[in-house]
């Protein structure tokens, strides 16, 4: 019998990444292009039917699909088939995307938030038991979150659950992306890194900002909010595994030592601190579309 196979795709701001993933969640192709490839004209799911039609003539693939499944930088329904906001994909919000691939290719299509892709990656690299909660906090140009509860995301009532960069910051009035003012995000997040190096340490490349000012209040106070967000959803949630990964800790030199030993110093004594388990977790290109196979066939 023919191998089987699942498609990952992973559609941000910038990039598109589509993999091929076996059973064993071994990549068997990978693809990482510009969004601008895929998408072309004003029909978005018609264009993403197109280059999935082409990935698949392409790969040799035509039959040998299980499922596909969609990671997006949003909020998504309660159901999982419409993303509902997402400011840097928003030619993809309230379109049917599950409905219409599913029509087109005949075979379960899932999607979900790309952090929560980035969560099953994370859990199936650690070898994190299914039991329990797993709880992922993912720091890039903004912050990503994910909870999981005995293999199950933490969805909400209107499947907006886990939206911990915009816990407010007193006394900010940096606007959000969100459309509220003062979110932790813009405090704790790469955006926050990008503006210092806009205002302050303008000879700095942001990729140095660490190596060259990670001994200054302005970066220990910046890595203090990243531990003070970790420190709320640990406090909130007593998990038994926290994750901690995304762009910014796995910059050049930053200060991870420092991040945990002020992450223990915001959480509660002497439980949930006694027996927290944090987990920093490196950066993988095929993170989000590993992610997104180990999704689809968890929920096949
Ligand atoms: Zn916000």
């Amino acid at each position: 019998m023919q191998e089987r196979f699942v498609i990952g795709m992973d559609i941000g701001g910038t990039h598109f990444r589509i993999g091929t993933i076996d059973k064993n969640c071994r990549v068997c192709a990978f693809r990482k292009i510009s969004v601008k490839e895929v998408f072309c004209t004003r029909d978005a799911l018609a264009d993403l039917r197109g280059y999935l039609t082409l990935y698949m003539e392409e790969e040799k693939l035509a039959g040998r699909i299980d499922a596909i499944c969609i990671g997006f930088p949003a909020t998504i329904n309660r159901e999982r088939t419409v993303v509902l906001q997402a400011p840097n994909v928003s030619y993809m919000e309230n379109l049917p995307v599950v409905d219409y691939l599913k029509r087109h290719f005949g075979i379960p299509v899932y999607i979900d938030r790309d952090v929560c892709m980035a969560l099953y990656y994370d859990s199936r690299k650690q070898n994190l038991p299914r039991e329990g909660i797993v709880a992922g906090c993912y720091f890039g140009t903004g912050i990503g979150n994910a909870i999981c509860i005995d293999g199950r995301m933490l969805l909400g009532r209107d499947g907006t659950a886990g939206e911990l960069g915009h816990i407010p910051a007193v006394g900010s009035k940096e606007p959000c992306g969100c459309g509220n003012i003062g979110c932790m995000e813009n405090l704790a997040g790469g955006k926050y890194l990008a503006k210092l190096c806009r205002e302050i340490y303008v000879n700095t490349p942001i990729g140095e900002i660490f190596t060259r000012h990670g001994q200054e209040v302005l970066l220990q106070d910046f890595v203090d909010r990243i531990a003070m967000t970790v420190a709320v959803e640990i406090n909130i949630l007593n998990p038994d595994y926290i994750l901690v990964g995304g762009g910014v800790p796995n910059m050049k030199d930053f200060p991870i030592h420092f991040l945990e030993a002020r992450i223990r110093e915001h959480v509660r004594k002497p439980y949930p601190e006694k027996t927290l388990q944090i987990f920093f977790v490196p950066d993988a290109d095929e993170k989000s579309v590993v992610g997104a196979g180990i999704y689809a066939m968890e929920h096949k």
